[in-house]
């Protein structure tokens, strides 16, 4: 097998970049990605058949850890019969439903193949909803990487520093207003002057595009109570949280069981109607775990919404390969399996992951702060970030320069961290003592690196 280096080079000549999605090329903390050659549970092994203990987790639908044996059978016994038929399929309607009994607030749901394309659908269902063109976003946020969706996006575009994307034209974007997150007021001021023009304000359950963001107490309820106020829709994108912060994902964690940054608990709680819950989004977007690992992703929400999307109404969308029998099948076996002891083993890995590696920063003198929303966490630096991070602004203001080193010295020892300060770690319930030891062996010398960055 050649080397990680000689696989990129290769991979470089023919691929842009060398990669299919920019953060795995390294961009922001230098050096060679690692090629994977396979995972199991909570660890991955690269082509020099090194074995690294996983924080990236396919950057969210490894809830269960890598290549579950129970899901893998799933696909296998689905793929034996065939790996995709245009046609509908009962996995579908499987799926379909165990969405709805996790989620409540979703009546109807479609399936498509990426979470850009669940939260692309969701806006022009907005707009055919109501009429109106406007699409709020708040800045840092990130819902893949539709033309509308990319100012002052996060993830990779927050990597990257960019501001949006070349080749969105001006037009498109004029159609987007990009608002400070946790910002009440900036918001109710755009409503005020624009509110009879905007479709739908789109959020995530809770920021993890910027490193982990939490809604301040109130803030997404507000949302949902303005853009009611006004006739526009709230969409509530858990591409990112859907079942993996909770068995209703962010909605459930916050909405049903009061979840704040003020007062965090998680009883995980599986709210059998919207009467449960203090505020309902109109419209929901999943991903990432809910296929299981596979190409699936979700928009679904209120009836009388989804049912304008055809063949029944007038908002087109449309799939090859949406709902496809693999993907459905890895996501049915993956929700399945994912009850109240996988959210609470996420849970408990979490926090002793951050603890020890807060602890180890903290041996060394690196002012941070871990930044949380349920079992979602980041690690963000500097002495700035003490009080708390609100928004992209205060994001971008942190030591962002003290994660390459930090991330290098943790690659060295066998753990693999996102490549990103801006990224969300995520953790699954395959990671155990033996993990959390490779994680506290290595801790010491990447605190060290951080410090001396
Ligand atoms: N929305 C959110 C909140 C996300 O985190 C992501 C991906 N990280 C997306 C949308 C886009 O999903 P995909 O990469 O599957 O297109």
């Amino acid at each position: 097998m050649p080397t990680n280096a000689a696989l990129f080079d290769s991979a470089r000549a023919i691929i842009p970049g060398g990669v299919d999605s920019p953060v795995r090329a390294f961009g922001s903390v230098g050096g060679t990605p690692r090629f994977i050659v396979s995972a199991s549970g909570a660890r991955v092994r690269d082509a020099e058949g090194a074995e690294l203990v996983d924080l990236v987790g396919s950057w969210g639908p490894a809830l269960l850890g890598h290549a579950h044996p129970e899901v893998v059978a799933a696909v296998q016994e689905a793929a034996a019969r065939g790996l995709s038929f245009g046609a509908p399929t009962q996995g579908e309607t499987l799926l379909a439903q165990e969405v709805a009994r996790r989620v409540p607030a979703v009546q109807k749901v479609r399936f498509v193949s990426t979470g850009t394309e669940a939260t692309m659908t969701a806006v022009r269902l907005a707009r055919g909803a109501t009429g109106r063109d406007l699409v709020v976003k708040f800045a840092g946020c990130y819902h893949g990487h539709s033309d509308g969706l990319l100012a002052e996006a996060g993830s990779g575009v927050a990597t990257g520093g960019l501001p949006g994307s070349a080749g969105v034209p001006q037009a498109v974007a004029a159609q987007t207003i990009v608002l400070p997150y946790n910002d009440v007021e900036a918001l109710r001021a755009c409503f005020q002057a624009r509110g009879e023009q905007i479709a739908a304000v789109i959020c995530e359950g809770a920021a993890a595009n910027m490193g982990v963001v939490p809604p301040a107490r109130g803030f997404n309820a507000e949302i949902r109570r303005i853009t009611a106020e006004h006739g526009a829709l709230m969409i509530l994108d858990e591409v990112l949280t859907g079942f993996r912060v909770g068995p209703a994902g962010w909605w459930g964690l916050e909405a049903v069981e009061g979840w704040s940054i003020e007062a965090p608990t998680a009883a995980h709680r599986w709210p059998a109607s919207t009467q449960e819950a203090a505020w309902v989004p109109d419209l929901l977007t999943f991903g990432k775990v809910v296929g299981g690992g596979m190409p699936l992703a979700a928009v679904g929400g209120r009836a009388e919404i989804m049912d304008l999307l055809a063949p029944l109404g007038p908002v087109y969308q449309a799939g090859t390969l949406s709902g496809h029998p693999l993907a459905t099948a890895a996501g049915l076996a993956t929700l399945q399996l994912a009850d109240d002891a996988v959210y609470a083993a996420v849970e408990s890995a979490s926090q002793q992951i951050a603890s020890t590696v807060s602890q180890a920063l903290s041996a060394q003198g690196v002012e941070h702060r871990v930044q949380w929303a349920g079992s979602l966490f980041s690690i963000m630096f500097g002495a700035g970030t003490a009080a708390g991070v609100a928004d992209y602004e205060a994001a971008r203001a942190q030591e962002t320069w003290r994660h390459a080193p930090f991330f290098h010295a943790f690659l060295e020892g066998g753990v693999a961290l996102p490549p990103s300060v801006f990224e969300a770690w995520f953790v699954s319930a395959a990671h155990g003592p033996a993990e959390l030891e490779v994680i506290a062996a290595a801790a010491p010398k990447a605190a060290r690196a951080a410090a001396q960055a």
